[in-house]
């Protein structure tokens, strides 16, 4: 895998902006010696969002990209001018991505849709100017608020395809030679194992006007479960399918114990994965005739809908697609394929009431000044001056 191209799990440190300070600053014009305060508010830290692009198949930019700071808030000025907001941080994901707190493991969301947007670290927001403070007792505070603080984490971002249907089979089982039979996919074939050696995808046109996906991973042996062969991680690929067709080849010395293994296998690295629809294809019943094939077919395991296909002469091929397409919308399957996250408002980026995943502290701050009265502001006032305007 060093040198490929598919990588499906990265660890980044994300970093939003600081707010910007509030300024203290007061108006001074000629002839008028003690102007009011005009320090205006600082900016908004930027916030670290990530965002769904249907057009990535890998999360390799991010490999290069391992920190991600959004730009802190600028400070008030004069004038009771804003600072400028700091610059958000938009990490483009494919779909599919799954996000884990670095530290704890914890699952924090996943981008299961294009353009979809998730929130991850809001910015800190920028502080009052010293004008808000000015209060009757108190005409020149010398009070601004600082910027709320930048909020820092550690995500571990793991890409899980997203298809209809996933292909479970031995190494040499016909998985990718189906895949680039039945869709444009070009997988790599070649009659020894672990060709595939990283996942593809191919949309598969079904009567005309339709189409599912299908995810080819690489071949499991007996005994991945517990490491042997490329292991079962490939598996989290299919976590997502609604369907899976289990492949095992016409000519394996027992179908049904092949069939059964496999089963073992998913059901081991995770249980849920049992629970999906099944088909089981036989692939390579070119090679059958049709008394061997009668014999093949007294036994079979029952607990699963078969079918002989080719993917060199066609054989099947039609009804494998009309069986996976009723797997792929029945009712039972839809009720399967939960999705965890919240759906987000699409209409505004970031709403001051949005909800990060990881948001700025209360403030107690704006409560704490509100009333504050510096009994000695005037001694000090003409001392400071210069530094607080400067
Ligand atoms: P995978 O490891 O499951 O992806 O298997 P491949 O698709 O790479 O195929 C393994 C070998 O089986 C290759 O030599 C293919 O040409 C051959 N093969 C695949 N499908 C068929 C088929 O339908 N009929 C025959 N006769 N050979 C096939
Ligand atoms: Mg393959």
């Amino acid at each position: 895998m060093a040198d490929s191209n598919f990588i499906d799990y990265v660890k980044i440190l994300c970093r939003s902006g600081k707010g910007g300070a509030g300024s203290r600053h007061f108006h001074r014009a000629k002839y008028i010696p003690k102007g009011g305060p005009d320090g205006g508010d600082g900016g908004r830290g930027g916030h670290i969002i990530l965002k769904g692009n249907r057009h990535l198949w890998t999360l390799l930019p991010l490999r290069y990209r391992r920190h991600v700071f959004a730009t802190n808030g600028q400070s008030g000025g004069e004038n009771r001018s804003t600072g400028k907001d700091g610059e958000d941080q938009i990490i483009e994901v494919p779909i599919g991505t799954t996000v884990f707190d670095a530290e704890t493991g914890d699952f924090l969301c996943e981008v299961t849709e294009d353009g979809e947007e998730v929130k991850l670290l809001r910015g800190g927001k920028g502080g009052l100017g010293n004008w808000h403070f000015a209060t009757a007792t108190n005409r020149a505070p010398r009070y601004a608020q600082p910027g709320q603080p930048a909020l820092e984490k550690a995500v571990v971002l793991e890409l899980k395809l997203l298809g209809d249907v996933g292909l479970v089979g031995f190494p040499n089982a016909g998985k990718s030679t189906l895949l680039s039979a039945i869709s444009a996919a070009k997988p790599k074939i070649a009659d020894y194992p672990f060709t595939t050696m990283e996942p593809s995808l191919g949309i598969v046109e079904y009567r005309g006007d339709k189409s599912f996906v299908m995810a080819d991973i690489p071949g499991i042996i007996e005994g991945a479960s517990e490491g042997k062969g490329l292991g079962l991680r490939f598996l989290r690929h299919i976590e997502r399918n609604a369907v899976l067709l289990f492949m095992v080849p016409a000519d394996s010395a027992d179908i049904k114990r092949d069939y059964e293994i496999l089963l073992k296998e998913v059901r081991e690295f995770n249980p849920e994965l049992a629970d999906k629809s099944r088909v089981l294809a036989i692939s390579k019943s070119d090679m059958l005739d049709d008394e061997l094939r009668e014999e093949i077919a007294k036994e079979l395991p029952d607990d699963v809908p078969t079918v002989f296909i080719s993917a060199v002469t066609g054989q099947g091929i039609t009804e494998l697609k009309d069986l996976l397409w009723r797997e792929i919308n029945s009712e039972e399957n839809k009720n399967n394929f939960t999705i965890t996250h919240r759906k987000l408002d699409m209409r505004h980026r970031v709403q001051e009431e949005d909800e990060f995943i990881f948001d700025q502290p209360e403030t107690e701050e704006e409560e704490d000044f509100a009333d504050w009265n510096d009994e000695d502001w005037n001694e000090e006032f003409w001392d400071e001056e210069s530094s607080v305007n400067g």
